[in-house]
């Protein structure tokens, strides 16, 4: 089952999702708006008590750093909302949902502690109290009782699909039909960009499902989804970095590390949708009502936190973002003996190269944020 291999490298080491997760904080900073919006609002339509609680879930938060940046920006516009109505705070829950195989331990250990030091002093001033919880559990399934969420959030996760899409890896006369590509490209045969869509739609209409079952009947969801802005899947670049392990995999083929076999069977379980696919499975799925969309995207290398003087330092860097969200997927394909010569000289040849990097250097992605409320 690939939701068992699915999750962020773990840890705080140097290629892990916790040191390597600026990119998701970029997309989560274009569209906090809208989270602050949805926030205002279910306050007002909440009025609260000292006697109401408010319930959060971050639906696939991995290790945390982003997970607490957008919950700190939550608790401010609550806090300054109830202000201005002249309300009491309310207490708060947040729930931080993932994948089994995610690192609960460095989410719950060291991230949230070094979050709870950080907002001390500005939760002892607003006078709140928070508790956190961790579900685990894919969130194309049920994962909350019925109705007790307010608002629910998800960055950055809502493009992996809960499989390779059904169809592309099962043929029953064995044919790989995606040969030529680890995913849809230029390369790949029509059906393929329709088989993703398939998945995709299966999947974001279940997601859809049971979440109006487990938001409050007010409950509010933004949802930020790597996207892109086309119609057309098979000739976007929409994800130009799958690119690099294309051609970085068929590197290591042609020095006998890796079988082109297994290349040809490898597929990775991601679907960047449109704004139009998006709202078209949301009306069809009939939950939920659209306040409001967004669409931006951002630029490779803008996405470092800190950038590197040396060229070459910034492209291992946002190589290593993307190492950090497809190692996983990558060792329990090919095993680990392709880590040490992908990410140690093949890639590094690649970006090291004029032409690569003058290629690359607008590179960006789309995303979508939509703001939803419960019919
Ligand atoms: N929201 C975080 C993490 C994004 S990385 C941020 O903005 O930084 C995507 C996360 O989604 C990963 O941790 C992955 O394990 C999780 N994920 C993918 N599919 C999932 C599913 N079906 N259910 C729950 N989490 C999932």
């Amino acid at each position: 089952m690939l939701e068992r291999n699915l999750h962020m490298l773990g840890g705080t080491g140097e290629s892990s999702y916790a040191a390597n997760s600026t990119l998701q904080k970029r997309y989560a900073a274009g569209a906090m708006f809208l989270v602050k919006e949805a926030m205002e609002s279910l306050v007002h339509v909440m009025i609260p008590t000292s006697e109401t609680l408010l319930v959060f879930a971050d639906l696939g938060c991995s290790t945390g750093a982003n997970a607490f940046v957008t919950h700190s920006s939550i608790m401010g516009t609550i806090s300054k909302t109830c202000k201005k109505l002249d309300r009491p705070m309310p207490e708060i829950q947040l729930l931080l949902n993932d994948l089994p195989g995610n690192d609960f331990n460095t989410l719950l250990g060291p991230a949230l502690s070094s979050y709870k030091e950080r907002i001390s002093e500005s939760m002892r001033e607003i006078g709140v109290s928070f508790y956190t919880a961790a579900v685990s559990g894919s969130f194309y399934t049920k994962l909350f009782p019925k109705r007790s969420v307010h608002f629910i959030y998800s960055c950055a996760s809502l493009h992996w699909l809960s499989q390779v899409p059904f169809g592309l890896s099962n043929a029953t006369d064995g044919t790989v039909i995606n040969r030529r590509s680890l995913w849809i490209s230029n390369r790949s045969p029509p059906i393929v960009s329709r088989l993703y869509l398939e998945q995709f739609q299966r999947d974001f209409s279940l997601f859809l499902k049971h979440r109006c079952e487990e938001l409050h009947s007010e409950g509010r969801m933004t949802l930020i989804i790597p996207g892109r802005f086309g119609a057309n899947a098979l000739t976007e670049e929409s994800a130009p970095w799958i690119s690099w392990y294309e051609d970085g995999l068929q590197d290591l083929v042609s020095k006998g590390i890796v079988k082109a076999a297994d290349v040809n069977s490898f597929n990775v379980p991601f679907y960047y949708p449109s704004m139009a696919e998006v709202k078209s499975i949301i009306h069809t799925e009939g939950s939920f009502e659209i306040i409001n969309d967004h669409a931006y995207e951002i630029l490779y290398t803008n996405c470092l936190d800190v950038i590197p003087a040396d060229t070459d330092k910034i492209w291992e860097k946002i190589i290593n973002i993307s190492r950090a969200v497809l190692e996983p997927l990558l060792v329990s394909h090919f095993g680990d003996s392709i880590i040490q010569p992908l990410f140690s000289s093949t890639l590094p040849k690649m970006y090291a190269k004029e032409s690569f990097k003058e290629k690359y250097k607008l590179a960006s992605q789309a995303n979508l944020a939509i703001s939803l409320k419960k019919k």
